[in-house]
């Protein structure tokens, strides 16, 4: 996946020149991962972008900041106006996603949130077209590293610095020749991929794992359990243990990166005869015409066009 980024940015409290958002090497957040952030998808169909499920993302990011304790100089609605402005400024033809980031800005070398509580902030773009593959299917391995707890680092937060734990999940399984991770939590539960949620389906029933499962809260997660409801397919959120996903009917992950990718294989066990799965196609399927404007039910209640 190659991005590539729009030309402004929103950067101690104005919109500049992308290339012009620089910070110090000796800030805070650099060192420590002192921030949290959020990623929105925007997609581009008819000379419009539809901005999926914008406020669920915005407050997840409000809670993000609530949950490490600092706060930032903007409500929620202010944040969707800085957001939509910067869309009209950048004028994107092309999918596109959004990350608003707050940050530990000071110089300041002690890993401490206090002196840090009010937050610097900004916003940039870039051009994202599939982050995995979404046509065919993903090979995954369960990953040796073990998903942080929440009384360690909150998992349902965005946090930086968490993600380190990401990057060693997804470095092991590309090393050994894997397209993802599914990491368990230190109780030996499957929890989500290195940035995706996780799901299975088995006997019919789509089960994913809870949300105190140590798991970031999806909001792609919760858009495809509120489809398959609508769907009357039967949902249980549960722990899940990983030799039940071995035995899966099918397997895929979700997020606003990921989308909706399915999964062939799980250390090397094939699932769903190496094809899409049934009710994976279903959710699949409508997915994808949500999020680019084309479902009369869904599209106008989810998507912010801009
Ligand atoms: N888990 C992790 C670790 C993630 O980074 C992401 C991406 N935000 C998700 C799950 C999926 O969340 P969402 O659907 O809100 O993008």
């Amino acid at each position: 996946m190659t991005s590539s980024a729009f030309p402004f940015a929103f950067f101690n409290k104005k919109f500049v020149k992308t290339e012009e958002a620089k910070v110090s090497i000796m800030t805070n957040a650099l060192q420590y991962g002192n921030g949290v952030f959020d990623g929105i998808r925007g997609y581009y169909r008819n000379k419009k972008i539809f901005v999926f499920r914008l406020d669920l993302h915005l407050e997840r990011f409000q809670n993000a900041l609530k949950i490490i304790g600092v706060t930032i100089p903007y409500s929620t609605s202010q944040l969707k106006k800085i957001i939509i402005d910067l869309i009209r400024k950048n004028r994107p033809n092309t999918d596109c996603y959004i990350r608003p980031f707050a940050y530990a800005g000071s110089v300041n070398t002690k890993p401490n949130l206090d002196q840090d509580e009010i937050f610097n902030f900004c916003i940039y773009m870039i051009t994202m077209g599939e982050y995995l593959p979404t046509k065919v299917g993903v090979s995954a391995m369960v990953s040796s590293w073990r998903r942080i707890s929440d009384n360690a680092i909150p998992a349902r937060a965005k946090i930086s610095g968490a993600y380190i734990n990401s990057s060693l999940a997804k470095k092991e399984a590309t090393d050994r020749g894997f397209t993802e991770a599914i990491v368990l939590n230190e109780c030996g539960h499957v929890t989500e991929g290195s940035a995706s949620n996780f799901f299975i389906v088995k006997n019919s029933i789509l089960i994913t794992p809870l949300i105190t499962d140590d798991i970031v809260e999806g909001v792609t997660r919760r858009t495809i359990i509120e489809l398959a409801k609508a769907l009357n397919i039967q949902v249980n959120e549960r722990t899940v243990d990983r030799t039940e996903i071995y035995t899966a009917d099918e397997a895929f992950f979700t997020g606003t990166g990921v989308q909706l990718s399915w999964i062939n294989k799980i250390d090397k066990r094939i699932i769903s005869n190496g094809k899409r799965g049934k009710i994976t196609g279903l959710l699949q399927d409508l997915f994808f015409q949500i999020v680019y404007g084309e479902n009369k039910k869904y599209s106008q209640e989810w998507c912010t066009t801009v």
